[in-house]
């Protein structure tokens, strides 16, 4: 019998694809993975090799993506030659830079399912339960937030994406009843310590980069109710329309956060939005011991959660909350060959009615089973942990001569600079980025830069619960020792 012609064509054994006739191969596969994973965790030594772009990137451009190498065993090992081995481990106690949390093992094991399955969760035709796993989870953290049953949400890629939706939602709130021309008018008040991504947001909606009106913050960096009083009112007498007062709840530098109630008076005397960006503290929504810093979060109007920050969820996994669910239809619209207008069709409810995205991956998942396994209380401990481990490494650290914090800390960040008694504050602005620097070439230690007042700061950023205070305290010693070792360095240049 003759094969039918589209079998003599094809080239390719099919055998790459998921499916039940190969799931000895694909485990197999994961086989492979796991040692790889496992060898280079072993092996690693440190948060990272101190790698420079120029040597990261000569292996990766050097690879001729048109011959492939075949088989999965070699593809991994070049792998590991021309990125793994060099990566930066989140999970290491010498890793202190950005907001990147170690990940939890009932996320991972979720994550197997989301790419392999590949739900999509725009339509319930494309997830079925998925879709009510994911409502089941934004009803739960509304809930945590304090919101009353009118709420609602969606999973989105990160906080970037949360924040732009949330004033995306605002923007519409306070244009409806409005003509075009007033979009120059509106404003968002955020203060001067606000993530960019409201900046960025703001740019994105055609609202302007002076849109974005700046408010000053306290001696804790937290938005000063005062001066956001006066910003309202100075909006309102320019006749200008203050569309929304973004709060955060969890500076990225110092985890400040604004005082939420007074941020909610206001916007209530004025019929302004209130949106809280919580993208870092979220996670205290599950702690059993500092739950009461978010107090008045429950009278936002939306709320960005990151889950992947103080969730340990892996990237990406975040939320936008809204207190009045009938808001998201801000952004609903409605294709026929996906989501077709039919008032008649509850029954087949569409997520991709609620969100910014399309196709979309069933992050949700990740965030459901860890609750199932680990429960909330177990996340908040985490969060708990390392907000004490902040506050006890400050104690410690406090008493180093050559050492000066910027503030004490808030949540799980320490900002500190090395300046001892003599160093010129031009000095110890110069030395800053080359501490970090050098703890990083050497692999020692990984701290982030920020500026403070226009000087150069370092940052230590904590979301490692198994970090002892011995290890931070540990790279507040080296990063003291290097700035002895580059001041002398600077002098002898001087001299
Ligand atoms: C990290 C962060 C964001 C941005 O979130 P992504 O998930 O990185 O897009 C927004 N706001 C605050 C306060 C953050 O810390």
């Amino acid at each position: 019998m003759t094969p039918p012609p589209h079998a003599t064509q094809r080239r390719s054994p099919l055998t790459h694809l998921f499916h039940p006739d190969h799931l000895d191969d694909y485990r197999t596969s994961l086989a492979l993975g796991l040692d790889a994973l496992s060898d280079a965790m072993r092996a690693q030594r440190g948060p990272a090799t101190g790698v420079l772009p120029a040597q990261a990137a000569k292996p990766v451009v050097d690879v001729d993506l048109d011959r492939p190498l075949g088989d999965a065993a070699q593809a991994l090992t070049e792998m590991r030659r021309l990125w793994l081995d060099d990566t930066v481990w989140f999970h290491d106690p010498a890793y202190a830079a950005h907001l990147n949390c170690p990940v939890v093992v009932p996320a991972l094991l979720a994550e197997l399912f989301v790419s392999g399955v590949n739900a999509s969760l725009d339509t319930f035709d494309q997830s079925v339960g998925g879709t009510f796993v994911e409502r089941h989870l934004v009803d739960w953290t509304a809930a945590r937030i304090g919101f009353g049953p009118g709420a609602d949400g969606i999973f989105t890629s990160g906080g970037t994406q949360s924040n732009l939706q949330a004033l995306l939602l605002a923007r519409d709130v306070a244009l409806a009843g409005r003509s075009a021309g007033d979009a120059s008018r509106l404003r968002v008040i955020a203060s001067a310590e606000a993530h960019f991504s409201v900046q960025k947001a703001a740019r994105l909606l055609g609202l302007g980069d002076h849109a974005v009106v700046s408010v000053a913050t306290d001696a804790r960096h937290r938005m000063d109710p005062a001066a956001l009083s006066a910003a309202l009112d100075g909006c309102k007498s320019h006749g200008l329309i203050p569309m929304a007062v973004v709060a955060t709840a969890g500076t990225t530098d110092f985890g400040a956060i604004d005082p939420l109630e007074a941020a909610a008076d206001l916007c209530a005397r004025h019929g302004t939005w209130l949106h809280v960006d919580a993208a870092y503290g979220g996670g205290l929504l599950v702690s059993p011991r500092r739950r009461h810093l978010l107090a008045g979060i429950e009278r936002a109007d939306s709320v960005t959660v990151d889950y992947h920050k103080t969730w340990f969820q892996p990237v990406s996994s975040s939320a936008l909350l809204v207190r009045h669910g009938a808001h998201l239809g801000h952004v609903t619209w409605h294709a026929d060959y996906l989501n077709p207008h039919d008032a008649s069709d509850t029954a087949h409810p569409n997520q991709v009615d609620k969100s910014l995205q399309t196709t979309r991956r069933f992050d949700a998942l990740k965030l459901w089973l860890t609750l199932r396994v680990m429960g909330p209380d177990t996340i908040g401990d985490y969060v708990d942990a390392v907000c004490d481990l902040a506050e006890a490494t400050h104690a410690r650290l406090a008493d180093d001569p050559r050492l000066e914090f910027a503030a004490a800390p808030e949540l799980s960040t320490l900002v500190l600079r090395y300046r001892p008694d003599g160093l010129s504050e031009d000095d110890a602005d110069r030395l800053a980025p080359r501490i970090r620097a050098t703890l990083y070439e050497r692999g020692a230690a990984m701290v982030a830069k920020t500026k403070v007042d226009g000087r150069c700061w370092l940052k230590l950023t904590l979301l490692n619960p198994m970090t002892t205070v011995d290890d931070v305290v540990g790279i507040g010693t080296l990063l003291a020792a290097t700035g002895d070792e580059l001041a002398a360095e600077l002098r002898e240049a001087v001299a």
